[in-house]
């Protein structure tokens, strides 16, 4: 057994063609619009996607629209607080989450809408070393003589030994038809822990990931999933800061829990009204320190 911690890469992300668009924006004579005014790709595209709706690109264009924006922060701000979600979707991101239990996977793969999920096989890839991920609280509720976690390990040590002697006893190695070693190989993984660590390919659209964030970094949500999307928060605030101006955290047990001021869907209503009571306070508690 290798004892693993999860981990989350950003693989891919949205690309501009600012050639293409700059033709169409030719075309209709928005002039004075810079569509690399954005921070990101990302950025840029959901600002495109949203202007595009009213033909917003700059005053005159629409004979309705005498005024736009044209800072992204705020343009992106007024789509986020009005509900115009749909065109978050343009933009999207893919990572590569390894060294994640079938725990972790499974709950991800609940997530339905706005996302795409390749994971990897265990009919074909044959168990030999058994990965596994030993949760905090195993460790920090554990007794003096860290007897819980000795058993984990022993057990999972155990069933990888289970592992090998089925490859032997199946003769598996011998086996010249791949049909018959990926059946046999399919029934042997019933016998491993669902914690074992495997990988996953998961792309969400960024309405989505607004969405699931702070559901999947909630206190209430499983050790794993949280530490999972607490990177992934990271990851997307930083390089989309004006799709997600209006998410806070703060540290609870151990991870960071996130919610946004413009929730989808809070996951738990009182815990949300409460944090935007705190946050109104220290908003003036701030503001009397500035007077
Ligand atoms: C803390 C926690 C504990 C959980 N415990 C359990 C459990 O014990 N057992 C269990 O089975 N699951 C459990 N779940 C999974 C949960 O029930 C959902 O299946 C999962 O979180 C997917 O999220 P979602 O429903 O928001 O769907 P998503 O697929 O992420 O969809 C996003 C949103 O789109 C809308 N939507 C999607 N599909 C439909 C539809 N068909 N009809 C109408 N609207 C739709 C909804 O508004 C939904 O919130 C748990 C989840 C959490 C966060």
């Amino acid at each position: 057994m290798k004892e693993v911690t999860p981990q989350v890469e950003i693989i891919a992300e949205t690309k501009m063609d600012f050639e293409q668009l700059q033709s169409y924006l030719d075309s209709i004579g928005a002039t004075e619009y810079d569509p690399h005014s954005a921070e990101s790709d990302g950025e840029s595209l959901i600002m495109a996607a949203g202007k595009a709706c009213y033909r917003s690109w700059q005053p005159g264009l629409n004979p309705n629209v005498t005024r736009t924006r044209s800072d992204t922060k705020e343009y992106i701000g007024n789509i986020i607080s009005t509900g115009h979600g749909s065109v978050l979707e343009h933009t999207s991101v893919s990572f590569l989450i390894y060294n994640v239990s079938r725990v972790f996977t499974h709950e991800l793969v609940r997530h339905r809408v706005g996302t795409a999920f390749s994971q990897e096989s265990l009919r074909f890839v044959r168990l030999v070393d058994i990965d596994f991920w030993i949760p905090q609280v195993l460790k920090d509720e554990d007794n003096a003589d860290s007897e819980g976690v000795a058993l984990i390990k022993e057990a999972v040590e155990y069933l990888e030994s289970v592992q090998e002697k089925l490859a032997k006893i199946y003769q598996i190695d011998e086996r010249k038809s791949f049909a018959i070693k990926k059946k046999l190989t399919s029934a042997f993984r019933r016998i491993a822990p669902i914690g074992l660590a495997t990988c996953i390919v998961f792309s969400m659209n960024l309405r989505t990931a607004r969405h699931l964030i702070p559901l999947r970094t909630s206190r209430h949500a499983e050790e794993e999933i949280r530490l999972v999307f607490s990177q992934i928060a990271e990851i997307l605030v930083e390089r989309f800061p004006n799709v997600f101006q209006d998410f806070h955290s703060r540290r609870v047990g151990g991870y960071r829990e996130w919610y946004a001021e413009n929730a989808s869907q809070p996951y738990d209503k009182s815990d949300y009204e409460l944090r935007n009571l705190e946050q109104q306070l220290e908003k003036l508690e701030s503001s009397e320190e500035n007077d």
